[in-house]
C-alpha cells in the first residue's frame, strides 16, 4: 500500500461526500501513483467543498403576499420560511417562540419594515450577525411609495386628531402589481449574489413571476374598469396602492392604527360622507373586528357590505397565495359594486 495514501473524509457527514469517498476507494483498487492519488483526493475534496458552499440560503419572510412571491423565485431550490399567519395582523402581532426560532435561524429576512410589522422591528438585533435584513427601502428600485392618508381620503380636508402609527410611508406596497414587479426583480438579484449556483433558476423564476404579475394586473384592470366608480369605505386604510392602481373611488377608513378602535368622531364624519352617496360599499377585513364597521352599517342601512382581505387569510401559503389574494380582493370588491349598482337602477334602497 502506498504510504502516502491519502485522508479518507469522516463516513458520518453527507450523503454527497459518502457517493465521492466510495467512488475514490474503488478507483483506488487500481494501481496508481501516489502523486496521483493525492491530487485527486485534493480534487474530490474541492468538489465537497463546492457543493457545501452552493447550499441555498435560509430565507424567512414576514407576511404571506411577500412570502408568496419569493416562493415564486425559489422554485426549484428551496423553499422560503413564512413568519406570520395571514389571519395574523403584521402591525401588532406579537411572535410566539416558533416564530422568533424561525428568525434566528434565518441567512435572509425579507420584511417590510417597522412601518408594519412592530414586533419583528424589535427583534432585528436577534438576527445571526451574518444574516441579512431587507425592508420596503432596499427594494425600492423605482417603486412608487405613497404617504398614509388621514382617515377621509384625498379631498375631503385633514381632520383633526388622527395618529400616524403606521409612520409616514404607507407600508401596504404589495397590492401595487407594479411595485412587486420591482420587488421581484431586486430579491431575485439578491438571491442570484448570495447563492451563485442556483443564480439562472432564481432569473428564470424571475422571468416567469414577472410574465404572470402583468397578466393579472392586465386581467386586474379589465375586471374593475366595469365597476371602479362606486365609492366605499374600508376598515383599515390598508389598500390605498390598490385602488390608485386601478382608479377606485374609496372614500376613507374608520382607523389608520389598527390597534386602536375607530374613534366616534371618525365615524361620524364617515356617516356623513357616506350618506351623501347615490351608492356605497362598506368593506370589513377577516384580521379585525367586524363590530368595528357596525356604527356605519347602522347609520348606512342601504350600503353594500363586504370583506376584503390585504393578506391572504383563508388561503394556503406558497406560490399561488398572491394571485388568489389579488384575484379575490377584486371580486370581493366587484361583487358588492356590481350589486349596489344594480340597486340603483332597480331604484331599490
Ligand atoms: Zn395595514
Amino acid at each position: 500500500m502506498c504510504p502516502c495514501s491519502a485522508q479518507v473524509p469522516s463516513e458520518n457527514v453527507l450523503t454527497a461526500r459518502r457517493y465521492l469517498i466510495l467512488i475514490y476507494r474503488l478507483w483506488s483498487g487500481v494501481r496508481v501513483q501516489c502523486v496521483a492519488r493525492n491530487l485527486v483526493a485534493v480534487g474530490l475534496l474541492f468538489l465537497v467543498v463546492a457543493a457545501q458552499a452552493s447550499t441555498p440560503p435560509r430565507v424567512s419572510v414576514s407576511i404571506a403576499p411577500l412570502h408568496s412571491l419569493v416562493a415564486n423565485l425559489m422554485l426549484g431550490v428551496a423553499e422560503p420560511e413564512m413568519i406570520y399567519e395571514a389571519t395574523q395582523s403584521p402591525h401588532s402581532g406579537a411572535l410566539t417562540p416558533f416564530q422568533l426560532r424561525t428568525i434566528v435561524n434565518t441567512d435572509l429576512l425579507i420584511w417590510v419594515g417597522p412601518e408594519l410589522e412592530v414586533g419583528l422591528s424589535r427583534l432585528i438585533t436577534r438576527l445571526p450577525q451574518q444574516a441579512v435584513a431587507l425592508t420596503l427601502h432596499d427594494y425600492d428600485a423605482g417603486m412608487e411609495l405613497y404617504p398614509m392618508r388621514d382617515t377621509l381620503f384625498d379631498t375631503h380636508g385633514h381632520w383633526p386628531g388622527h395618529d400616524h402609527d403606521h409612520g409616514d410611508t404607507d407600508p401596504h406596497f404589495w397590492l401595487s402589481i407594479e411595485n412587486m414587479t420591482l420587488f421581484a426583480r431586486a430579491i431575485a438579484n439578491h438571491l442570484a449574489e448570495m447563492d451563485p449556483a442556483n443564480a439562472d433558476q432564481y432569473q428564470a423564476n424571475e422571468t416567469r413571476l414577472i410574465a404572470r404579475l402583468r397578466a393579472l394586473d392586465l386581467h386586474l384592470s379589465e375586471q374593475l374598469a366595469k365597476v371602479g366608480e362606486v365609492p366605499y369605505i374600508v376598515l383599515h386604510d390598508g389598500f390605498q396602492y390598490f385602488d390608485r392602481a386601478y382608479s377606485l373611488n374609496a372614500l376613507g377608513a374608520l382607523v389608520l392604527n389598527p390597534d386602536i378602535p375607530p374613534g366616534p368622531r371618525t365615524v361620524a364624519n364617515l356617516a356623513e360622507i357616506g350618506k351623501q352617496q347615490d351608492s356605497l360599499c362598506l368593506f370589513h377585513e377577516p384580521q379585525y373586528s367586524e363590530r368595528w364597521m357596525q356604527p356605519l352599517t347602522q347609520a348606512i342601512p342601504e350600503a353594500g357590505v363586504g370583506q376584503i382581505d390585504p393578506l391572504g387569510a383563508n388561503l394556503s401559503p406558497g406560490p399561488s397565495l398572491y394571485f388568489d389574494m389579488m384575484t379575490a380582493l377584486s371580486d370581493n370588491l366587484l361583487a358588492c359594486f356590481t350589486a349596489v349598482e344594480y340597486n340603483l337602477m332597480q331604484g331599490q334602497p
